[in-house]
């Protein structure tokens, strides 16, 4: 695959409050070996993928090298034994690149590896787990239908057990990574309506995952469909170790929460774009910088960009230690991703008409939020959970 290269601006990481003393030497050793790599090999080429609507997959191996599949996966099934605020400074230095890209190396992560490490057979680690983190083979996560995605509960797609196999039936809607993964994580139910997690494996015969167009966001990730149509899928394809709805929210508990570190990633780049945009541009023959609607905006980005390293540091150590509810990352990622799009807008007004052109990263930024804010729970789907939470009262239904 070609992709026309661009030259890339110099990048300084805002860190207002001293957020790098909290930081050990190995969290910054794997924060900067992963932001040097991105800016050599994907910062020069994903203008030109998101225009081109494709994914930099001949870079996949590389990634696998990087350690951005997997990271805090134990090391004996190929995993990087990272914890959790070294798997969120990752995070944070894909999406600071493009949150399609983010989106990849998280789906792999957080909702194919994690639900089979933490649910799946010792036979099923061995044989998905290394191929996962190196690269050689990539997987996705089919939860949403298409008329069941903030209600996955209603799903239809559903597997009846024929003695020596399942037999699977139904879609899947909006699935990344779908059209060139090898192994799909389906969340199904069984005869009796519980949720189960089957791997379902490239090749098997009924099974199809055609790919979706037409996106004006996230166009570097690729997204699709999973059709079943009586697939038989092997008995020791089921997920043994977990039942219920429960099984898919967990994986979404940690998606999550390495979204809240990649919003951080977007905000951060639109910050320091529009930061330097505005001290070289001149109107009115004086630098944008100085006038005083110009740096309300860029005061409060700043503003919300501390805060939120801040909340998402502390949900790293409460993560780290085992204590952060789903509450907790919920809010998050709803007050992370929300932070990010509203300075993705404001970064694009302070550059003016070059703010909507592909020489600079923030449109592109700014479309691909409109994803994130959507997905693994919309912005109103949090402030509910959040709500629920405070009150106790549940305002779903
Ligand atoms: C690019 C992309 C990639 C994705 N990748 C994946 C993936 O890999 N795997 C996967 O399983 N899914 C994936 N999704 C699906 C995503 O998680 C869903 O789009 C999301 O959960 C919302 O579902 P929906 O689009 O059906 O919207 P709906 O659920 O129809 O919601 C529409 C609107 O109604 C609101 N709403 C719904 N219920 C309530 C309520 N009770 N109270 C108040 N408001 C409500 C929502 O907040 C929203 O504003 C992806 C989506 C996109 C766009």
């Amino acid at each position: 695959m070609q992709f026309k290269k661009q030259t890339v601006r110099k990048y300084t990481a805002p860190d207002y409050y001293g957020l790098d003393d909290l930081l050990s030497d190995e969290y910054k050793m794997i924060r900067d070996a992963s932001r040097a790599w991105l800016d050599e090999h994907i910062m020069p080429i994903i203008e030109d993928c998101a225009q081109q609507c494709k994914s930099p997959l001949h870079l996949i191996p590389e990634m696998g090298k990087q350690g951005f599949f997997g990271p805090y996966i134990p090391t004996e099934y190929g995993g990087g034994g990272l914890d959790q605020i070294a798997y969120g400074l990752i995070m944070q230095e894909l999406e600071r690149c493009d949150s399609g890209i983010r989106s990849m190396c998280s789906v792999q992560t957080s909702l194919v590896m994690y639900p089979i490490y933490k649910y799946g057979s010792e036979a099923q680690k061995k044989k998905f787990l290394p191929k996962l983190a190196s690269g050689e083979w990539i997987g996705c996560f089919g939860l949403t239908e298409a008329n069941f995605g903030s209600n996955p509960a209603g799903m239809l797609t559903h597997f009846k057990d024929c003695g020596d196999h399942y037999l699977l039936n139904g879609s899947k809607m909006w699935i990344s990574n779908s059209p060139f993964a090898q192994v799909a994580v389906v969340w199904a139910k069984n005869e009796r309506g519980k949720i189960h997690g089957i791997l379902v494996e490239k090749g098997m015969e009924g099974f199809s995952t055609p790919e979706i167009h037409n996106k004006w966001s996230l166009r570097a990730s690729i997204t699709g469909e999973l059709v079943f149509d009586n697939v038989k899928v092997p008995k020791e394809n089921l997920l043994p170790g977990i039942a219920g709805l429960k099984g898919p929210l967990s994986c979404l508990d940690s998606a999550r929460y390495g979204i809240s570190w990649g919003a951080i990633g977007a905000a951060m780049t639109c910050y320091d774009t529009a930061l330097q945009y505005s001290l070289e541009r001149i109107q009115f023959d004086k630098p944008i910088a100085s006038f005083q609607l110009t740096q309300k905006k860029l005061a409060e980005m700043i503003t919300e960009i501390t805060k939120a390293q801040l909340l998402t540091y502390r949900l790293g150590q409460l993560k780290n230690q085992d204590k952060a509810s789903t509450a907790q990352i919920s809010m998050a990622k709803r007050n992370n991703v929300n932070m990010a799009i509203q300075i993705a807008r404001e970064a694009r007004q302070i550059l003016g008409g070059m703010g909507i052109t592909g020489d600079y990263p923030i449109m592109r930024h700014q479309m691909n939020l409109e994803s994130v804010i959507t997905y693994e729970g919309t912005h109103d789907i949090h402030l509910l959970i959040t709500g629920h939470d405070v009150t106790g009262i549940n305002a779903f239904r």
